[in-house]
Parts: C-alpha cells; sequence; structure tokens
C-alpha cells in the first residue's frame, strides 16, 4: 500500500478534528452516521459536510448510504490519525520507503529530527483476505466491538508491550519507542530476515544461539508462536534480533507445548535445509537409541523438551501491565488470531510474504518549518480535541 504521506501536510485542523469524530464515533457504529460526526465534529456553518467531502476525496473516510448516510475510517485515515499523533508527540518528523510488509503489518522507515532512521509498524489485524472472509464476518457479527480497529490497535499494544518486556530482560529485541492506534515505532534493525541469507561464516554458532533463545523465552514464561526465519534478523556480525510479538503467547497456555515444538521444529528444519547443519529430522524418525544430549533437556533429536524447562522466572505480567495490556486485551486478541489459525490450516501455507521494496523514494518530510506549523497543527487543538473528546467517551462508556 503506497502511503502517500504528502496528503497529510495539506490536511487542515478541522480536516483532522472530522476524521477524528468518525474514529470516536466507530467505537459504536461500523458506519458512523454524518449527523453523528456533525455532532461530534461540532465545526461552524455545516463545515462538518465539506470536510467530509475532502477526506473522502483523499481516501481517508469511505462513504456508505447503504442503510443509512454515514462514513467510515480507512486503513489510510487511522494511519493519518497515528501519524499525525506521533509527529505531533516529536517521535517522527518523516515518513520514508515501506521495507516490510506481512499479511497483518506495514512497515515504513521514519526517521526523527536528527536524522536517525527508526522502523514503523502499522498493524492491519483483521485485514481480511479472501478466503476468509466468511467466517470472519460471522465471527465479527457477534461482536460487535471486534473491528479491525480494535484489533489492530491491541496488535500495536501487545507488540509494545512484549518488547519492552523482553528488552527489559536483556532478550534482543528491536528498542520498543513508542505507540499510538494500531501504530509501533521501534529502533530500526541493521541487517536482513534469515529467510534472504544464504550464508554464515558460523551457521552452527547462529542455531544454538536461536534455538536458545526460544528455551529463554520459555524460562521467561513465554513462547513467540511464530519463530520462524521471517522473524529473525541477522547483521554482518550476525547477531540475531527477534521481531514480531503480536501472537506470543503464555507457557501456561493450553497448547503451549505444540507452539514451542512448532518454533522449534520451525528453526530446526530451516537451518537443516538451508546451512546443511546434520540435524534429525523430526521426533518421528527417531530410534531413541543414542540419547547425546543432557538427560531430559534435550530429545534424542537434540530438541529442547517443553516439560523440563524450568519455568520459575516467571511471566513478565509486571512488565506487561506496566505498558497498559491487559488481561482482558490478551484474551481478545488471542481469540482473534487463534480463531484465524484455523482458518490457516485450511490453505496453502506460504509464510510469512516478504517484499523488499528498494529504491521507494527518499523521505518525505512531514513538518516544514513555521509557515507549515499552521497546517500540521502542532499548536493546534484536534489533539486536545481528541483527548477531551475521548475523555468524555470514557466516562459515557462507563
Ligand atoms: P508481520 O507481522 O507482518 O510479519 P514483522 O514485524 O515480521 O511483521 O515485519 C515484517 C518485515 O518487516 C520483517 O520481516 C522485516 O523485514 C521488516 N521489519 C520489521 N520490523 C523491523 C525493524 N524493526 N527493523 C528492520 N526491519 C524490520
Ligand atoms: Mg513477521
Amino acid at each position: 500500500m503506497k502511503l502517500d504521506v504528502d496528503v497529510l501536510r495539506y490536511l487542515s485542523k478541522d480536516d483532522f478534528r472530522v476524521l477524528t469524530a468518525v474514529e470516536m464515533g466507530m467505537r459504536n457504529h461500523e458506519i458512523v452516521p454524518t449527523e453523528l460526526i456533525d455532532r461530534i465534529a461540532h465545526l461552524k456553518h455545516g463545515g462538518t459536510y465539506k470536510v467530509l467531502k475532502n477526506l473522502l476525496k483523499h481516501k481517508l473516510l469511505h462513504h456508505d448510504s447503504s442503510k443509512y448516510d454515514g462514513f467510515r475510517l480507512t486503513y489510510l485515515g487511522y494511519d493519518f490519525l497515528a501519524i499525525k499523533t506521533m509527529v505531533n508527540k516529536g517521535v517522527f518528523v518523516a515518513v520514508g520507503r515501506q521495507i516490510g510488509v506481512g499479511k497483518e503489518s506495514d512497515i515504513f522507515e521514519v526517521a526523527r529530527e536528527d536524522g536517525t532512521v527508526l522502523a514503523m509498524k502499522l498493524h492491519r489485524l483483521g485485514r481480511v483476505s479472501f478466503r476468509a472472509v466468511k467466517s470472519k464476518r460471522d465471527y465479527l457479527k457477534h461482536r460487535s466491538s471486534y473491528n479491525w480497529l480494535y484489533l489492530s490497535r491491541l496488535a500495536a499494544l501487545k507488540e509494545y508491550a512484549f518488547m519492552k518486556a523482553l528488552e527489559e530482560h536483556g532478550f534482543p529485541v528491536p528498542n520498543a519507542i513508542e505507540h499510538n492506534r494500531h501504530c509501533v515505532v521501534m529502533s530500526l534493525v541493521q541487517g536482513y530476515p534469515l529467510v534472504q541469507v544464504k550464508q554464515l561464516q558460523n551457521p552452527e554458532v547462529v542455531f544454538e544461539t536461536i534455538v536458545g533463545l526460544i528455551v529463554r523465552l520459555a524460562e521467561h514464561g513465554l513462547i513467540h508462536c511464530d519463530f520462524n526465519e521471517f522473524n529473525v534478523m541477522i547483521n554482518d556480525d550476525e547477531k540475531v534480533t527477534v521481531i514480531d510479538f503480536p501472537q506470543m503467547v503464555s507457557v501456561s497456555h493450553h497448547n503451549a507445548q505444540m507452539y514451542f515444538d512448532r518454533d522449534i521444529e520451525c528453526i530446526f528444519k530451516f537451518f537443516r535445509k538451508r546451512f546443511n547443519l546434520s540435524l534429525q529430522e523430526s521426533r518421528d524418525d527417531i530410534d531413541g537409541s543414542d540419547g547425546e544430549g543432557d538427560e531430559g533437556v534435550l530429545d534424542e533429536g537434540g530438541r529442547p523438551c517443553f516439560s523440563s524447562i524450568d519455568k520459575s522466572t516467571g511471566f513478565l505480567d509486571k512488565e506487561l501491565a506496566a505498558s497498559g495490556f491487559t488481561k482482558k486485551d490478551e484474551v481478545d486478541i488471542q481469540k482473534f488470531i487463534e480463531g484465524n489459525a484455523e482458518e490457516d490450516t485450511h490453505s496453502d501455507d506460504e509464510g510469512t510474504e516478504l517484499v523488499d521494496v528498494k529504491d521507494h523514494g527518499s523521505l518525505e518530510l512531514l513538518e516544514q518549518p513555521d509557515e507549515e506549523h499552521e497546517t500540521m497543527g502542532k499548536e493546534g487543538n484536534t489533539e486536545a480535541a481528541e483527548s477531551s473528546e475521548s475523555e468524555r467517551q470514557d466516562e459515557s462508556d462507563k
């Protein structure tokens, strides 16, 4: 998806005010009635209607009049709200090329004022794939609050919370910098996803490091659940960084053993095929005669045994709660992810697609000195309106 941030510069305070009003309306409406948008935005002289037309033209909103006259945010509209908030907070000043596109996210380079380049991940949980359209609709029908806005925001919050907690416990993960809505900003990892790496100086060392990480995660009470060559980055010094956390689960999850074994198996399989490490194929092929590993810790195939890992270091509950990620959030997002996983097992598994978009232009500056401040609204009141409105909304939610 092309993120034309140029538009952002030409949007006025009123534009953002109306966009925010639609976002608020979407808490209770899939399509927000035009009248309600007007009431929330509260622009003078029917200004809302003119603004709505402008937002529609820039594809920040979608118009729907099938049941009644109304609007909903598009991904682009939601992206712009998050990006504007980040810019207002001074997190970054420019958006650059797209560096990754997964099934459920888009990743861009962004730049700080001092030129430091960071990574911005926009979550797209609930981006509906064709094969899953029907069952997902059925699923969503029964839970009106389970819309993509909510799920994508939850995914971002979870990713941010886990990244922060893991970082604090010394895991090699990107530095979590900020999150807002469905957007997470983190440090840019130098290097490449392992899937793109054809040769390693020390494949055994890298392999041991990665398997060690899966074990250490389990000791801390966590399983990555998508630990594979797409989510492990490696730099020129063969230093490993793990990314992509929205699907992580606790070791107390009822399928923990299966998820753990699956993560381990992915890595075994990849290193056997790509780097010709002599690793046993799978548990089933083992004759059981020759247990080389530390008794109990490794099985006969050299794979770590989930049941013999000491998990007493504990789940990172405190750190996660500190980032605002609650038990209810976990239940909600897990229900959705596991619902999807069931559907996915019926499709041919192509793994996470990675599109390497090179030469995608230079960084687009989002903030220009002085004369642009008016439209960027750094001192503008959209943000203020947003927070006071949401507080009011929160009050009425109680
Ligand atoms: P998804 O959930 O869609 O798989 P990921 O977090 O795995 O999203 O990111 C997709 C791709 O984007 C990665 O494979 C990687 O190439 C790139 N990427 C993600 N985060 C970073 C980062 N912090 N630094 C550099 N590249 C990144
Ligand atoms: Mg990934």
